[in-house]
């Protein structure tokens, strides 16, 4: 599933190749991918507009239009976009949308789980949209070690529980939860608000290390993530712990655990993540 390392290496690449071009047909093969609206609505809110700009917000990657209209993608569990040349077609499978530019090339929005969402919002409803999700935790202002404690104040569940929630934090999913968990030396099963001072700053810093190592590899592909150009990312070869189950803790030797919380496959070290710290 596409984190925010993922969404945002896609971002930058979308950045460079999608800004100041124009769309000027969208196709929709399963209207259930269109959120929120017909995907004649959505269709016609967005043909013939300039793109000026691409963001992310959490797992959310958006690009913004000419006229305040901004496109909207969440790829859920198994979305890519690819930007295909003009002599593409049928070389795509489970392509579920389609947004042509003015210079004949097509973003492909394929998901064969069709678990992923588009929509369009104006300018003025984003604040709505997002209202629900925690701090960027790439924004130094916003994600404080001060900011996550106030998040996690009085929340008895677990630290990992608490990670996978996006209005704690924004954009961490499985993958990154346990690869911070593992730099910051922090079991996943910790009541998320019995965490010091030291820990909650140690997190800090490995949540913004992961992420950022993350993206600098174009993300992780175990499966289906490939970048807009159909590539893999390499960030598999950088994990620490996630899915190391039996292999030595690159740390301490001892061999990396696995266990089930909050539904999810997690992995961390027995011997440096005590459930006992503190
Ligand atoms: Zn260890």
């Amino acid at each position: 599933m596409p984190e925010l390392p993922e969404v945002e290496y896609v971002a930058r690449q979308l950045r460079d190749e999608l800004v100041g071009r124009r769309i000027v047909r969208v196709a929709v093969s399963w209207p259930r991918i269109v959120a929120e609206m017909p995907p004649d609505e959505l269709a016609a809110r967005v043909v013939g507009r300039m793109v000026t700009g691409i963001g992310r917000r959490g797992k959310y990657l958006l690009i913004a239009l000419e006229g305040g209209e901004t496109l909207i993608v969440h790829r859920r569990m198994s979305g890519n976009l690819t930007l295909a040349p003009p002599d593409a077609a049928g070389a795509y499978p489970y392509v579920r949308a389609a947004f042509e530019l003015d210079d004949g090339r097509r973003l492909l929005y394929s998901d064969p789980r069709k678990f992923g969402r588009i929509t369009v919002a104006t300018d003025a409803d984003l604040p709505r949209v997002f209202a629900a999700l925690g701090p960027e935790p790439l924004d130094d202002e916003a994600f404080t070690a001060a900011a996550l404690a106030a998040r996690l104040a009085g929340t008895k569940r677990s630290i990992k529980a608490a990670l996978l929630d996006q209005g704690i934090v924004a954009g961490l999913g499985n993958i990154y939860a346990d690869e911070a968990l593992f730099r910051a030396r922090i079991h996943p099963l910790r009541p998320a608000d019995s965490l010091n001072g030291a820990e909650l700053a140690a997190l800090r810093e490995a949540i913004q290390a992961v992420l950022l190592v993350g993206i600098a590899h174009g993300g992780t592909t175990f499966g289906r993530h490939r970048d807009l150009h159909n590539e893999a990312g390499t960030n598999l070869e950088h994990l620490l712990a996630y899915r190391k189950t039996g292999q030595p803790c690159p740390r301490c030797g001892t061999p990396i655990e696995r266990i089930v919380v909050a539904q999810r496959g997690t992995h961390y070290c027995p011997h440096c993540q005590r459930v006992d710290a503190n």
